[in-house]
């Protein structure tokens, strides 16, 4: 895949890259995982959250020594966030990287990295000030072999078996300064800008999945004949196949917009986040309607579909994307959050200030969405709100409430 250019699709021709557009990687991605969703969680792993994070924001020495061989393929890279005790809540960061003057000193452990045992560079996010909350935290550039680097076991997973995922102990690794990507504390605000783009490669390789296992249902339903007729020519199984088409090409759409606000500069927060929430779901469904439509056969391993199952159920974080979503739209506004017991009915105090949206989340869903601008500090949720009312008539329900304002904090 080096060779054919694939592993540094992005990067620009002067670091050994392709220099093609986020729609031609999106292309790529979706072809490659129709067929092997494995193969292209290693490239979509080292193509949008390792070559784009440090092309992006490392400096021209970081460039230079490890982009053009990250692009070729010569070596492979890893982004390594999760932890633990830190999954879907990537702030409560356990790992340590102390400042040391020249270096930092590193301890910690890593989960369910992609790569993991086959990288040489690792992307790892660390926490130097925990007072600083996720302002204190930094992104550092980690070489195999550095002392006190450990890879641990690999995952023994449902889908993708083919790519590696392992966890990493770091013990006492001094890694030196000019190893951190950005300023001093820029850690988290990497690894949520590269993981947007990232999203954008979950997506395409979920769509893959989809497109994958369409293609195979659909020919499957031409060629199986059942009552006297081809499959396909029975109701029930080309409105499933309508159905996932439908499915497919909307998703292909909202990747498509995702990919094109990447590629025009424009904020992809959040497309990206909605791309890979609804492209996960499509690849779920269509995938075990796919082995559906195989009646008994798409139960055994000689048909790919059943392969294509299991990836489509294991797409990672997938569910926790609602939040995500949220997060996203707090980065394109401005935000101020804060938990609020509902103490009346139908009013919800907020502290003073001008706001133009305000969304009310019950864990990650969003139950009510109010537009109305208002300098009050009484919001009137009766008869706005996207659900039924007497939801939150409950005297003391807890309740997220996340006002989302034009003005940075
Ligand atoms: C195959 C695979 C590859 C991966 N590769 C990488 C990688 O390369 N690098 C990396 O850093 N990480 C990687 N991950 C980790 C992945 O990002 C995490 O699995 C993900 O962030 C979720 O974290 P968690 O598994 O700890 O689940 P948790 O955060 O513990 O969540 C458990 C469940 O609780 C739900 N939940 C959590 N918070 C809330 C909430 N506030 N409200 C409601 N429900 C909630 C979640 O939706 C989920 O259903 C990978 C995971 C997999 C499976």
């Amino acid at each position: 895949m080096g060779e054919l250019g694939f592993m540094g699709m992005m990067v620009a021709p002067e670091y050994g890259g392709s220099g093609l557009d986020t729609v031609s990687y999106v292309l790529a991605m979706e072809e490659i995982s129709k067929i092997d969703a494995s193969a292209s969680v290693v490239m979509s792993v080292n193509n949008s959250l390792v070559c784009w994070g440090l092309e992006k924001y490392g400096t021209e020495e970081q460039k230079q020594k490890y982009l053009p061989r990250l692009a070729s393929g010569e070596i492979l890279g890893a982004f390594c966030l999760s932890e633990p005790e830190a999954g879907s809540d990537a702030t409560s960061q356990r790992t340590t990287a102390i400042d040391q003057g020249d270096h930092y000193i590193l301890n910690g452990t890593k989960n369910w990295i992609t790569n993991g045992g086959t990288a040489d560079v690792y992307l790892v996010i660390a926490q130097t000030y925990p007072e600083k909350g996720h302002h204190g935290i930094n992104a550092l550039i980690v070489e195999k072999g550095m002392p006190g680097f450990e890879v641990g076991l690999k995952e023994n997973k449902l889908g993708i078996r083919g790519s590696d995922t392992h966890s990493l102990m770091f013990t006492d690794v001094k890694v030196p300064k000019e190893n951190r990507i950005g300023e001093d504390g820029f850690g988290f605000k990497f690894a949520m800008k590269t993981l947007s783009g990232g999203r954008i490669g979950i997506a395409s390789q979920a769509l893959g999945i989809a497109s994958g296992a369409y293609e195979l249902a659909k020919k499957y339903s031409k060629e199986r004949k059942a009552f006297g007729t081809e499959i396909c020519n029975h109701q029930a199984i080309a409105f499933k196949l309508a159905d996932m088409y439908t499915e497919i090409e909307a998703a292909r759409l909202l990747i498509m917009k995702a990919a094109r606000d990447k590629d025009n500069d424009d904020n992809y927060d959040l497309s990206s986040a909605a791309a890979k929430v609804y492209a996960s779901k499509v690849a779920m469904d269509v995938t075990v309607e796919a082995v559906q439509i195989h009646g008994g056969y798409g139960f055994v391993k000689e048909y790919h579909v059943e392969r294509l199952m299991r990836v489509g159920q294991e797409l990672p974080d997938s569910t926790m994307e609602m939040e995500i979503m949220a997060g996203s739209v707090k980065m394109d506004f401005g935000v101020k959050s804060f938990n609020k017991k509902v103490v009346a009915e139908e009013t919800i105090n907020v502290p003073a200030g001008t706001y133009d949206c305000m969304v009310v989340t019950e864990h990650t869903e969003t139950k009510m969405m109010i537009t109305k601008k208002t300098t009050s500090k009484l919001w009137y949720a009766k008869g706005v709100g996207l659900v039924k009312q007497e939801e939150y008539n409950k005297k003391g329900d807890l309740v997220g409430l996340t006002v989302l304002t034009n003005f940075k904090d």
